[in-house]
């Protein structure tokens, strides 16, 4: 049955501005490292993202080693764009990146010229598409110059491969210095993407500053802290540590506490404790998006309901604070 798009999906949507640029995304955007591998059914990975763009969520998050294995959530996700997706490609944001370890070899890795360009080429032709919306230096690179890894990204916006570029997990000071290299070189660095949650809140120690500074925007990775802030986990930890990703970080008593503790104030608001996870990173000054993984369309309805409420009053802000420091 071919797909046509919900003719209402932008109905309730607010879309947030990219920092200063003109770029738009969805408060919520769909990330697919996780749940879209080839040990993961076709047919659900089609009903989720469809469901997805059904619900106006615009923006799909890949990267080069996406899977498992390496490469099939691009394929998958290529598959996709030639059919499902055709139609839609100018309203959609699809963004790749390279960084980490892709194929064997010195040149497979990291953030050479020679990295970048050749994975870029890659993920194009695994998901079909002539462009990325958004190319992303995946992780910083200490051992490769500055210049060379942001030049890397100019001359895919000047290929046109890329429309948009993109830096993931730098700190605060290698984030200025890429965004003055991007000025000089006048390319359109607009967006960090770095790790963000409840459970993880180094970005407030000079990053969001410095992006608010640079004009730049942020979109949240792991904002669930892969699944830890749910009830899942208050209910029988072990049992979804066995169920459910078992790399999932942070599985200590302490982060367990914290998170009973949040329940808590979600139950209080209305709001299921994914949602209140959420809610929170898009609250006033917080970040442009959320980067939120989901293995099921009732997950994503569930992260969805977020969106209706993202205001806290001073209080709970307070009472989060305290449960968060532990
Ligand atoms: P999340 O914190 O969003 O965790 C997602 C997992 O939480 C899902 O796979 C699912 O687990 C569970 N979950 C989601 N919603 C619900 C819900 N409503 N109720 C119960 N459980 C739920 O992070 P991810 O690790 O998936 O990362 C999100 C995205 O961030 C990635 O896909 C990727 O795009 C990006 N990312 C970027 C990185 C970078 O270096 N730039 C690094 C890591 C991620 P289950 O599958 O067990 O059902």
């Amino acid at each position: 049955r071919p797909y046509v798009a919900a003719p209402d999906r932008y109905e309730s949507m607010a879309y947030r501005q990219v920092g200063t640029s003109g770029l738009l995304l969805p408060p919520l955007s769909l990330g697919l490292w996780w749940n879209f591998g080839d040990n993961r059914p076709f047919d659900t990975q089609r009903e989720i993202l469809r469901h997805a763009f059904d619900r106006g969520i615009t923006h799909f998050d890949l990267a080069n080693n996406y899977g498992p294995p390496y490469g099939s959530a691009e394929e998958n996700f290529g598959r996709m764009m030639r059919t499902d997706f055709a139609p839609y490609r100018d309203e959609i944001i699809v963004s790749s990146k390279a960084g980490y370890d892709m194929w064997p070899g010195p040149y497979g890795i990291g953030g050479s010229r020679k990295y970048l360009l050749s994975s870029a080429e890659a993920s194009l032709r695994r998901m079909n598409l002539e462009y990325v919306d958004l190319y992303y230096s995946h992780r910083p690179t200490p051992e490769v110059p500055l210049e060379e890894t942001i030049g890397a990204l100019d001359t895919l916006v000047r290929q046109g491969k890329a429309l948009y570029v993109g830096i993931s997990s730098y700190s605060p000071e290698r984030t200025a210095e890429a965004a003055a290299i991007a000025r000089d070189l006048g390319t359109p660095l607009v967006i960090h993407q770095p790790s963000y949650s409840l459970l993880n809140r180094w970005v407030e120690d000079g990053l969001l500053s410095t992006l608010q500074r640079e004009g730049m925007g942020s979109i949240a990775f792991t904002p669930l802290a892969q699944g830890l802030l749910t009830n899942k986990y208050v209910d029988n930890p072990q049992a979804a540590a066995a169920g459910g990703r078992t790399t999932v970080q942070g599985l200590t008593e302490d982060n367990l506490a914290i998170v009973k503790n949040l329940a808590r104030v979600a139950e209080e608001r209305g709001q299921s404790l994914p949602q209140l996870a959420l809610a929170w990173l898009l609250r006033d000054g917080g970040v442009t998006s959320v980067l939120v993984g989901a293995s099921s369309t009732a997950q994503l309805d569930d992260n969805l309901g977020a969106l209706s409420n993202t205001s806290f009053t001073d209080e709970e802000l307070t009472l989060i604070d305290r449960i968060t420091s532990g």
